[in-house]
């Protein structure tokens, strides 16, 4: 369930014309937000799931409101896509990222991915895209150990165009992930149609995972044929033991979620990789 309370009154949907002064107040909101340093980004660990090996670092956008406290990026971004702020918060999110990923090589960390989110939005976009690839030349970081995670959507136009999009990052090394992967009606089409590395299985795949088995011929079948079209595969929201026996079980190598570890802000990644490495 959605977060209740403070954000309500500014995410509740009633009439046309309140919902426009809504938005208009977002725009202001995140504008504010960007100026104000409100943003900033937590990492969520990915594992080897037979071993608990640190494999990858998620890179997760965080709004820290002072008048409204935490909102979450599931009730944000839909919005900063409408009003086109997406570009700018993408930006931001890379560039932040990728410091990040530099600090990691200088410290001896060098075999941890990242992965970062990248919307369709701006993946589609001429200017902003190229705006965003700028941001990703310019720093010198181990490009092989970068993993972008693209959603499907229904409303990719120019589809030639994101294929040459992202086989010129996968020229520098980088692999793309298919995120959320089962939730969307295109799928098949997906994988078939742009150069992906990675699926992401979404987190309701994972929650179909019970302690009885029911609900998961589906499951099955998808992580299957992933292994038979020699397709990565890594799961999102593990929150129980028998989810990740399961997903061992079933050859999917990689994982993420709150049994494992949630979302940490800089400081605690950089104890839990100082950890690591003792
Ligand atoms: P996502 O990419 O599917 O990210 C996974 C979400 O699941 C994250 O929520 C994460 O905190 C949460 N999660 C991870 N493990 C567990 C678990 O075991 N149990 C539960 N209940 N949740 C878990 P978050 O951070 O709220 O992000 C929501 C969505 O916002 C993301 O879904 C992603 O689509 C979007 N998002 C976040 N950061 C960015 C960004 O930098 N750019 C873009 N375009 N989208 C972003
Ligand atoms: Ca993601
Ligand atoms: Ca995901
Ligand atoms: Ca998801």
């Amino acid at each position: 369930a959605k977060r209740e309370g403070k954000n309500r009154v500014l995410f509740y949907k009633d009439d046309l014309r309140e919902e426009n002064t809504k938005l208009a107040n977002m725009i202001n909101y995140i504008q504010e937000g960007i100026e104000q340093e409100q943003f900033y980004l937590e990492y969520q660990p990915q594992y080897r799931l037979s071993n608990k090996e640190l494999t990858g670092m998620e890179a997760l956008l965080r709004w820290q409101h002072p008048k409204e406290g935490y909102i979450s990026p599931a009730e944000f971004i839909p919005i900063a896509e409408r009003t086109g702020q997406i570009y700018r918060l993408e930006r931001l999110v890379l560039k932040k990222a990728l410091e990040q990923k530099m600090l990691w090589e200088k410290q001896g960390f060098t075999d941890i991915e990242l992965a970062i989110n990248l919307s369709t939005k701006t993946l589609t976009s001429n200017i902003n895209f190229s705006e965003w690839e700028q941001i990703l030349d310019s720093y010198s970081v181990d490009y092989s150990k970068i993993v972008i995670e693209i959603t499907e959507t229904a409303d990719i136009l120019n589809v030639d165009s994101v294929i040459t999009r992202l086989s010129n990052l996968k020229k520098k090394g980088i692999k793309i992930a298919l995120d959320d992967f089962g939730t969307g009606y295109a799928s098949l089409n997906y994988l078939t149609k742009f150069p992906i590395d990675i699926i992401k299985l979404d987190k309701s795949f994972i929650n179909a995972i019970t302690k009885e088995g029911v609900d998961t011929l589906l499951i099955k079948n998808v992580l299957r044929l992933a292994y038979e079209l020699k397709f990565n595969v890594i799961a999102e929201g593990i929150e129980t033991k028998e989810q990740m026996q399961y997903l061992i079980n079933y050859h999917c190598d990689l994982g993420q979620g709150y049994l494992l570890s949630k979302p940490l802000s800089e400081y605690k990644l950089l104890r839990l990789l100082e950890n690591e490495n003792t």
